[in-house]
């Protein structure tokens, strides 16, 4: 028997509690693994609380990242005793997910852990890390580099958004950080290394089609809004890397920054990214955000206190990660 998150749905409504299940009630996977830390991102808090219609199918074991080592598998790539991390693919949505003390996943999705870091770190870092980093080299790709001028991550104070302030700091970006908790300062200056701070509230209202350059590139993680000021603030030649929608789906923009200033706007999705990039991508985030940085960066919380947490978070009282000790 094992401790599960369980999200049901029925003539009871939304629920989500702690229930023992036996291994044998998992639905699919050819690899166990023992769950030792997972994570609680927005979309596991929407999925938890029933705010957001996150779920494929109920009764659904939620929790989008896992952390832990193999106990039984039927994959040749992974045998027991591997320390391994998967983020993504449908895991926590459509299929059961690492807020439990086991898992059993398909071996595809799994990436061994790079030796430098523990899965609790792992875990700090999980989806909101990944999707930062992919953010990251998305702008990278775009030909973005640190002496063009000054990157802004919006929606600074959240899980995507502190780890791209660290990243692109220790990358040598000047970055500046745009949050709705300015009397969180100190943490995004001292402990992140942004350079700046500024009130979300000059962003997130209608603005105009091009606006003053202030930004050479930034990381989106609000939508909406925020993200048609962002475009319409960029340099010439400028880029942001929108991945999120904190703010919300929409995007009132015109094309005024991408026809005479040759803004490019590119998406960043960290579900499908390809299998094959991933362990790169991981050891990238490893050599980067050193191990001293990476506490100060989540709380940790146990398993049956997730559900409570959930509602903190989409409350916005919840600052940079919450990691799960799922042992
Ligand atoms: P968090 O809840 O940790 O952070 C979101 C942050 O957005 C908040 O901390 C807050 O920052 C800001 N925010 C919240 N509401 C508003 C608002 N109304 N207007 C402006 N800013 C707001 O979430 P994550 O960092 O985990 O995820 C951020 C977004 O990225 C989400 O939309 C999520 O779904 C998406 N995402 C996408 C991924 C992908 O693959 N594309 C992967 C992971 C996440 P502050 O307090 O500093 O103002």
């Amino acid at each position: 028997m094992f401790k599960a998150l369980m999200v049901r749905k029925d003539d009871e409504g939304h629920r989500a509690r702690i229930e023992n299940l036996e291994l044998s009630a998992f639905p699919a996977g050819d690899v166990v693994v023992d769950v030792e830390y997972s994570s609680l991102n927005y979309k596991d808090a929407l999925a938890i609380t029933g705010r957001g219609p996150i779920l494929k199918s109920f009764p659904m074991v939620p929790g989008i990242d896992l952390a832990g080592t193999v106990s039984e598998s039927d994959s040749a790539d992974f045998k027991p005793g591997d320390k391994v991390l998967l983020t993504g693919w449908g895991v926590g949505e459509s299929s059961w997910g690492g807020l439990a003390q086991k898992a059993k996943v398909a071996s595809q999705h799994l990436v061994l852990l790079p030796s430098s870091l523990s899965t609790q770190q792992a875990m700090s870092i999980g989806t909101a890390g990944f999707t930062a980093m992919l953010c990251v080299e998305a702008l990278e790709a775009c030909g973005i580099t640190p002496e063009q001028g000054p990157v802004l991550v919006t929606g600074a104070l959240g899980g995507v958004g502190s780890f791209a302030i660290s990243l692109l700091a220790a990358l040598g970006y000047t970055v500046e950080a745009s949050t709705g908790r300015v009397e969180e300062n100190d943490w995004l200056l001292k402990s992140l290394g942004a350079s700046a701070v500024i009130n979300r509230d000059e962003l997130n209202a209608p603005g105009k089609p091009l606006q003053k350059s202030r930004w050479n590139a930034a990381v989106d993680t609000v939508g909406s809004h925020t993200l048609s000021n962002v475009c319409a603030s960029l340099n010439y030649g400028g880029a942001v890397a929108a991945c999120g929608m904190a703010q919300g789906m929409d995007l009132p923009a015109s094309v005024a920054p991408f026809i005479l200033r040759a803004v490019t706007l590119k998406g960043v999705d960290s579900v499908r990214y390809p299998a094959e990039r991933r362990a790169a991508v991981w050891q990238r985030l490893a050599s980067l955000l050193s191990p001293e940085q990476l506490p100060g960066l989540a709380g940790v919380c146990r398993l049956d206190e997730v559900a409570e947490r959930a509602v903190e978070l989409l409350d916005g009282k919840v600052r940079g990660r919450l990691v799960v000790d799922c042992r």
